[in-house]
C-alpha cells in the first residue's frame, strides 16, 4: 500500500481520520468531502499515539502494520455480525473480545489472536449448543447478549493456558533441543528510536547476535526473525515464529521519548485487563525482567500485560522487552557498551533456563551462573 504521512490529502486520510475519531484519538468531525480530508499536524500525533499504544514503530506514519491495526481497531464487539468464511476471514479487535469472552467461559477458542476461523467457530458453536442457542456459528445479537449476561460471573478452564503449562512441565530442565526465537525489533529502512548516534534496529540486532551465540552453546536451537538490515512487519515476525513451532519467542527493542529523563527496562506479555492472560508468558517476562533489573541495575518500569499483534499471534509464550530508553544519556551510554551488552545476553539466557527449572531449584533471581556451554564458553 501507499504510505500515509502528513502533507497528504484525500478519501485516504479520510478513512484514517475516521477511524482514529472513533477510536476517541482524535476530536473532531473532519472534513465533509472526502477529498479535502488533510493529514495535518494533529492527525500525526494522534497516528504516534495509537502506534505507541499498540506496540508498533512510532513514526507517525501510516504503512500497511499501522493501517491494518486502526482498521481492525476501530470493531468493538456487537459492532457487526461475526462468523466464519473460509476465503476472506474476519479480523479485528472483536473477534479478540470474542475469543477472550469464550475462553474465559472454558471454550477452547485457541489463541485469541483476533482472527476468525475455525476454532473460534468450533468453540461459539459449542457454546451456542450448551446455552440453548440457535447453534450457527455465528455471533449476532442473541449470541452477543447471551454473552455479555454471563458477565464475568463464569470463568473456566481457559484451555490454552493449560496446554501451554503442560507442555511447558513435559518439556524438561535441560535446554538442549529447545527453540527459542529471538526478534530484534526494527532494522532496514525502519531504524527504530534514534539517538546520540545509536539506532534501536543496530543495539538490538547486537544484542540479538549476542545471545543466539550463548543460546546455540548450550544447546537451544535459536531462530532470528530477521538478518541484520532487513525490515519484517510484526505479523511476519508472528508468522515466522509460529512457523518454527517454537518453545519461547522474545522480541527485542529500546524505548525513547521525547523527555530525556524517562529511563528503565519495561516487559511485556500477552494479558488484557481481564482474567485472560498467558500465564506462562506472565512467567518468562517476570523472568527475564527480573534478571535484568537485577543484573543491570537499571530502573525498573514494570511487566505489563498487553494485547498487542505481535504477543497476539505469537502460538507460544512471548516477551517484549524495552530494555531503556536510548533518549537517556544514561541508558544509551550502558546500551552502547559492550560489557552491558554481554550482562543483557548472560540474564536473558538465564532466565530462560529458569523457565525449565522445576521449583526447587530454582535459583535467587541475579545470582545464577550458566555451566559451560557446548564450546566449553
Ligand atoms: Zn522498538
Amino acid at each position: 500500500m501507499q504510505l500515509i504521512r502528513r502533507g497528504d490529502t484525500g478519501p485516504a486520510v479520510a478513512e484514517v481520520r475516521g477511524a482514529l475519531n472513533a477510536l476517541g484519538m482524535l476530536a473532531d468531525a473532519g472534513s465533509a468531502d472526502p477529498a479535502d480530508a488533510l493529514f495535518d499536524g494533529r492527525c500525526e500525533l494522534a497516528v504516534r499515539q495509537f502506534q505507541q499504544c499498540r506496540g508498533l514503530s512510532v513514526d507517525g506514519i501510516v504503512g500497511p502494520d499501522t493501517y491494518r491495526a486502526i482498521t481492525e481497531a476501530r470493531w468493538h464487539l456487537g459492532d457487526r455480525l461475526l462468523h466464519y468464511s473460509a476465503g476472506r476471514p474476519i479480523i479485528g479487535d472483536d473477534i479478540a473480545s470474542l475469543q477472550e469472552r469464550l475462553l474465559e467461559l472454558g471454550y477452547d477458542a485457541g489463541f485469541a489472536d483476533g482472527v476468525f476461523g475455525q476454532r473460534t467457530e468450533a468453540a461459539l458453536r459449542q457454546f451456542q449448543r450448551d446455552y440453548g442457542l440457535v447453534v450457527d456459528g455465528q455471533c449476532g445479537p442473541t449470541t452477543f447478549r447471551a454473552l455479555q449476561r454471563l458477565g464475568r460471573k463464569v470463568v473456566g478452564g481457559r484451555p490454552q493456558i493449560l496446554r501451554e503449562a503442560m507442555a511447558m512441565a513435559a518439556a524438561g530442565p535441560h535446554l538442549m533441543d529447545k527453540r527459542v526465537v529471538i526478534d530484534p525489533g526494527h532494522g532496514g529502512d525502519d531504524p527504530g528510536v534514534r539517538a546520540g548516534g545509536l539506532t534501536e534496529a543496530a543495539v538490538v540486532w547486537d544484542l540479538a547476535a549476542r545471545l543466539e551465540g550463548r543460546l546455540a552453546a548450550h544447546g537451544v536451537t535459536p531462530y532470528l526473525s530477521r538478518g541484520p538490515d532487513v525490515a519484517r512487519t510484526n505479523a511476519e515476525r508472528a508468522e515466522m515464529g509460529n512457523a518454527t513451532g517454537a518453545d519461547m519467542f522474545l522480541s527485542l527493542h529500546v524505548d525513547g521519548h521525547p523527555n530525556p529523563l524517562a529511563s528503565g527496562i519495561a516487559t511485556y506479555h500477552y494479558g488484557t485487563g481481564s482474567a485472560v492472560t498467558s500465564t506462562i508468558g506472565e512467567k518468562l517476562a517476570g523472568l527475564v525482567h527480573r534478571e535484568l533489573v537485577a543484573r543491570t541495575g537499571m530502573r525498573d518500569c514494570r511487566i505489563h500485560g498487553k494485547t498487542w499483534q505481535l504477543l497476539r499471534w505469537t502460538r507460544m509464550p512471548t516477551v517484549w522487552v524495552d530494555l531503556g530508553y536510548l533518549t537517556n544519556p544514561e541508558d544509551r551510554s550502558r546500551l552502547a557498551d559492550p560489557a552491558f551488552r554481554d550482562i543483557v545476553a548472560d540474564g536473558v539466557l538465564v532466565a530462560i533456563q529458569r523457565m525449565y527449572f522445576p521449583e526447587e531449584l530454582d535459583p535467587p533471581t541475579g545470582s545464577y551462573r550458566m555451566p559451560a556451554g557446548l564450546d566449553g564458553q
